[in-house]
């Protein structure tokens, strides 16, 4: 490829990034990377009531948090543009989309129409009633534009609409996904650029900045695959030349369906809070609608670029599948260096009101080495190393038919005075099943008597972590005072 690679994600900032806008953005930041091109962030905000900057700053935090870094558009902390093709926000760009629909009325290829929504709809149902298509046919479409313009500067109200009528051929590409598309031109009607007010429509502005910003691709997702015929007769219009268009496939449920918020979390900010690692969502979203050649599956972004290939991407949709997800969060999470692994678990100790300031890098080292297979979300984490915790240390309502056995005090009792007679602060797997034998022996105990009875004066509940995975992370003094709070039940 001669011609430097220019790609975009173009979100239409509404709230927090989806994680099919995540897919869209990896894969134009993969095909980037890929071939050294410039991976573009364009904001497609003219529907004014919905894209406020608190969205935008939202949809901004979640790529910066993916570290889908963007070469031009706003940049991530002062919102100003970066690069030399802005403005980069549509709302900006207002003026640049008028005279682009000047030139299309001067050439004849756009008209103004002042047919009211009563006019049109009157006209939709007689239409219909003929068994016709129901596009709208203008009166004004032959009407000189002076005469058109002049009406406009008296005050009334029209939108710039494109003509179609005259086209009568089929629209071609070659879609870097599906292959051939075809798209016959009275498949549309003559369609609104600028809306009375002159606020432009999608098919508008994303045709004029494609261009004027220099795309050579445009992956998107498959919804807009219809809106490329408008886009193409546009280009047509004007005289450009178009992008080449990839339309990735859907995302769907377990059920097939599209997928929604109601079956669970869609947004990439809710598995920022649940303890995903960004990395691994990435990876996930990734395997959504592609897979590499070789058909390694857990992967780094720069493992993704290596192998990206769009040639590889599927046409059917994909499953996103949350358990799947969740395993691949395992994965990358086991794979992370210790201490950075601690490090990731931080925030979540403190939203759960824990801190561990006190520990040794060596207890950190062996904590995490000896927990991390025991969870798979930070969340999760964070949860288990709570039982580490003396502040957090509290006798479940589970444990109270343990408490209840005529067995228990004296287990708790013999575990207690086991532990003071211990040498030394910690305790080794081997020191604890030492004990455990001599607690069976000594107080004639087994089964279910022994053991859940020691994980309440322990852990304060019958069920959690293996004892011998804990005990050698807690301290002496941490073990007597859980077992003298068992006690004092
Ligand atoms: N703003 C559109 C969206 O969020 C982008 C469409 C496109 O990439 O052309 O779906």
């Amino acid at each position: 490829m001669s011609e430097k690679i220019r790609v975009r994600f173009a979100p239409s900032p509404t709230g927090y990034l989806h994680v099919g806008g995540a897919r869209t953005a990896l894969y134009n930041y993969l095909f980037a990377k890929k071939h050294g091109g410039e991976f573009i962030l364009r904001v497609e905000d003219t529907d004014v009531a919905r894209s406020t900057e608190d969205s935008l700053k939202m949809v901004l935090e979640d790529l910066q948090w993916l570290e889908l870094n963007w070469n031009e558009g706003p940049d991530f902390h002062t919102l100003k543009d970066k690069g030399p093709v802005g403005p980069y926000r549509q709302s900006q760009r207002l003026d640049i989309y008028k005279k682009v629909a000047d030139e299309l009325i001067a050439s004849g290829k756009a008209y103004y129409c002042f047919m009211t929504d009563d006019e049109i709809t009157l006209q939709r149902d007689k239409l219909k009633a003929q068994g016709k298509v129901p596009h709208v046919e203008s009166p004004y479409e032959k009407m000189p534009p002076a005469e058109a313009l002049a009406k406009v500067q008296k005050g009334e109200k029209a939108v710039v609409r494109f003509k179609t009528r005259q086209l009568k051929k089929d629209y071609i590409f070659t879609d870097l996904i599906r292959g051939e598309v075809k798209f016959p031109s009275d498949m549309v009607g003559d369609f609104v650029l600028l809306r009375t007010g002159g606020m432009p429509v999608y098919n508008f502005c994303c045709v004029v900045d494609d261009y004027m910003m220099k795309m050579t691709h445009v992956l998107r997702a498959e919804e807009h695959l219809p809106n490329t015929l408008r886009q193409l007769m546009i280009y047509e219009a004007m005289g450009w030349k178009a992008p080449q268009f990839g339309h990735l496939s859907l995302i769907l449920d377990e059920d097939r369906q599209k997928l929604s918020k109601r079956k669970g979390a869609t947004s990439c900010h809710e598995f920022q809070l649940e303890g995903y690692l960004p990395e691994a969502l990435l990876n996930f979203v990734a395997l959504l609608g592609w897979s590499a050649a070789d058909g390694k599956e857990i992967m780094s972004v720069s493992e993704m670029t290596e192998r990206f290939d769009l040639a590889r991407a599927h046409q059917a949709g994909a499953v996103f599948d949350a358990v799947k997800l969740k395993w691949m969060n395992a994965q990358h999470l086991r794979a992370l260096p210790h201490l950075e692994l601690w490090n990731k678990l931080q925030p979540f100790f403190k939203k759960a009101e824990m801190s561990f300031e006190d520990v040794s890098a060596p207890w950190i080292e062996k904590s995490v080495a000896a927990l991390k297979t025991s969870f798979e979300t930070l969340v999760e984490g964070a949860e288990i190393f709570k039982t580490l915790s003396d502040k957090h240390f509290a006798i479940a309502a589970e444990a109270s038919e343990v408490l209840a056995w005529p067995t228990t005090k004296a287990v708790v009792e013999k575990w207690k005075e086991l532990v003071l007679a211990h040498i030394g602060q910690e305790m080794t797997e081997s020191d604890f099943s030492a004990m455990q034998k001599a607690i069976q022996e000594g107080c004639k105990v087994k089964g279910k008597e022994l053991f859940q009875a020691l994980r309440v004066a322990i852990i304060g509940k019958p069920h959690g972590t293996e004892l011998k995975i804990l005990v050698p992370l807690m301290t002496k003094k941490s073990l007597v005072f859980r077992a003298e709070s068992i006690l004092a039940k």
